[in-house]
């Protein structure tokens, strides 16, 4: 094979830059990423020898090294793990960038990377994590049947591919380091920074040293484990101090936070298997660039790692939750097919379900304060799950915190305390929609409300308008979206005034578009008018949020209802008793209708002819 020099694509180029020329008070975090590496390539070439013992060529004996070279200023970490093919190697380190990194590109100047070096670390840069260090990575490597393969750079915008010699399967890499970066040559400064990231890393983690012996003439071999490799969720919880967890945490999550919440447990019975699980409280940078709707838990079988994608062992909803599931129940010789189809992962999915709702629900309970932090992050990706799991609909409405007409913006409430707060005789919880609390608190239809004294849960987060409906009821109490639906008093008070108004609702309803009915009603205090929809159709900021996203979205007739006490209203409806011919009863009644389309929160169809419409009245 000739030697062949390519480029890096752009934006790992760019992403390269960034790391090599701003990111210095973290750089430790390279030894980490590398070990990680190998570990996951020993993961990967032993769980794919359980099913063809042939591809391991005998050697199974796991191991990670680590050697400084003083002399020629180098440090090298060897695995015997799945190693890379020529074509891999080029795909691995060169041209695929992460899918995120454009999204982290811009993040990064937006945010200033240097004031935030822990972006890099959230964004899982790996690999390149190495160019923080050295001014040249060379990487040998061989997997299985496959010729042995080099690839070298100094992290400018290209690297070269070559032919290399390795006998063995496993990869190199060898950091020629900066002169800033001279203390990892330091067996004191390996040790810590290992002790420090990877102690619990599974497979032993080895410090080569050459010992010189200048009298004898003699070279002799030193080998040193230098992690205690004890598989953290193994050992009892009464051992394990919160450094310990906090680290284990950011191993596997690239958080660089302390998680909120930490859970480890034995489930004993039916089923057996140890969890350690975290529970963030702020959105690592992944799950900020990433829209991924699965939840990756790392399943180990018997203390060896299978797989972080089944999507069953826990539901989308808890995605925000990381962590590790050993069972050794389970079956280790089978294919990942086979395993994701075994009924016991349900059985473990639905116990850390229940566990992890516990956890939650004592968190609000204990500490609201944390539990804000939590539930501000991550209460949209909760809430999906009033959607997809009906049988903890109850629990996870528990989970959830609103805004209400009953305290100031930024302060919430829960179902519960609504439901204790309710005023007597009331049915229903009440709720309203909305895009924010500025643009709903003083909407027209929370005024017979405020009037009476009841309570409205407003509801601004996109998702709401979706999920809420779906609850239908918590406790026994209806929930009803104030905006919709007929309100049950309306009848009885209105009958007189409907014989007067007769005439002219008739009037406005022929005279306006997407208006399927014109009546009067009781639920507005303040305001003329306001649009109201049916019980389950959707309400008009969600139209309007979807028709943006480049939805098609049929509009739907809605209902306007009038305040026959408001001023306005009994002037159109006495320009109409007196003359029904008068052109200014249009113009009134479309910019009432006008007036109703902006509170509901959707957009005018035709401004303007608002505009044109304000303006007649204004020159009158
Ligand atoms: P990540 O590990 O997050 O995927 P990296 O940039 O660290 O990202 O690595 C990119 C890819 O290169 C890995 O997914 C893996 O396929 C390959 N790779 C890196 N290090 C090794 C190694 N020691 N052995 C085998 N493959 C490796």
């Amino acid at each position: 094979m000739a030697k062949k020099t390519m480029k890096f694509k752009t934006e790992l180029a760019q992403l390269l830059h960034l790391i090599t020329h701003s990111l210095y008070s973290h750089r430790e975090v390279f030894l980490r990423e590398l070990i990680s590496n190998a570990c996951d390539a020993i993961d990967k070439i032993r769980f794919e020898g359980l099913t063809d013992t042939a591809l391991l060529d005998g050697d199974s004996d796991w191991k990670i090294t680590i050697r400084a070279d003083k002399d020629a200023q180098t440090l090298t970490i060897s695995d015997n793990g799945i190693g890379m093919s020529q074509e891999s190697i080029v795909q691995n380190l060169g041209t695929i960038a992460h899918s995120g990194t454009k999204a982290f590109l811009e993040r990064a100047q937006e945010l200033d990377i240097k004031e935030n070096p822990e972006l890099i670390g959230q964004f899982g840069v790996g690999f390149y994590a190495s160019f923080m260090v050295a001014n040249e990575v060379t990487v040998v490597s061989k997997a299985h049947g496959e010729e042995a393969v080099q690839w070298k750079s100094d992290g400018t915008g290209s690297f070269t591919v070559s032919e290399a010699d390795k006998e063995t399967r496993g990869t190199d890499v060898i950091l020629h380091l900066k002169d800033e970066a001279k203390e990892y040559l330091d067996n004191w400064t390996i040790r810590s920074t290992v002790k420090k990231f990877s102690d619990f890393v599974e497979h032993p983690i080895l410090l080569l040293e050459t010992e010189k012996d200048e009298e004898k003439g003699t070279e002799e071999e030193k080998e040193e484990q230098i992690n205690t490799q004890k598989a953290i969720w193994l050992r009892p919880k009464s051992e394990i101090t919160d450094e310990e967890y906090g680290e284990f945490y950011k191993h596997i999550s690239h958080d660089t936070n302390s998680p909120a919440e930490t859970i480890h447990y034995n489930a004993e019975g039916a089923i057996e298997f140890k969890a350690l699980l975290f529970i963030p409280e702020h959105k690592p940078f992944d799950m900020l660039m990433n829209n991924d709707p699965k939840a990756h838990l790392n399943l180990y079988v018997q203390r060896v790692f299978i797989s972080n994608e089944f999507d069953n062992l826990l539901p989308g909803y808890l995605r925000f939750v990381k962590g590790v599931v050993d069972s050794s129940d389970l079956p280790l010789n089978v294919s990942r097919e086979i395993l994701q189809d075994n009924p016991l992962l349900d059985k473990i999915r639905s116990n850390l379900v229940t566990r992890i709702l516990k956890t939650l629900a004592q968190m609000k309970e204990k500490d609201y304060a944390e539990f804000r932090i939590f539930h501000d992050n991550f209460s949209t990706i909760l809430k999906e799950g009033l959607q997809t799991d009906w049988g903890n609909r109850e629990k996870i409405a528990d989970l959830l915190l609103f805004e209400t007409t009953a305290k100031d913006a930024g302060e919430k409430t829960c179902f519960s305390d609504y439901v204790e707060n309710m005023a007597d005789g009331q049915e229903e919880i009440l709720y309203l929609a909305g895009e924010n609390r500025a643009s709903i608190q003083n909407s027209p239809y929370l005024e017979s409300f405020k009037a009476d004294g009841k309570e409205v849960l407003l509801m601004i987060e996109p998702i709401d308008e979706f999920v809420i409906p779906q609850l239908t009821e918590y406790k026994g109490k209806k929930l009803r979206a104030v905006n919709k639906g007929d309100l049950e008093e309306d009848k009885e008070k209105l009958k007189e005034e409907e014989k007067q108004f007769e005439g002219f609702l008739g009037f406005a309803k022929d005279l306006l578009d997407g208006v399927k009915e014109v009546k009067l009603t009781t639920r507005l205090k303040d305001s003329a008018a306001c649009l109201v929809g049916d019980e389950y159709s959707m309400s008009p900021h969600i139209e309007e949020m979807m028709r943006r996203m480049g939805q098609d979205v049929p509009k739907h007739e809605s209902v306007l209802e009038l305040n026959p006490e408001h001023p306005i209203v009994k002037k159109v409806q006495a320009m109409y008793a007196a003359d029904k011919e008068d052109p200014k009863i249009g113009t009134f009644t479309k910019l009432l209708h006008d007036q109703a389309v902006i509170a509901s929160g959707a957009k005018l169809d035709d401004p303007a002819g608002f505009a044109a419409r304000i303006n007649e009245l204004l020159a009158d």
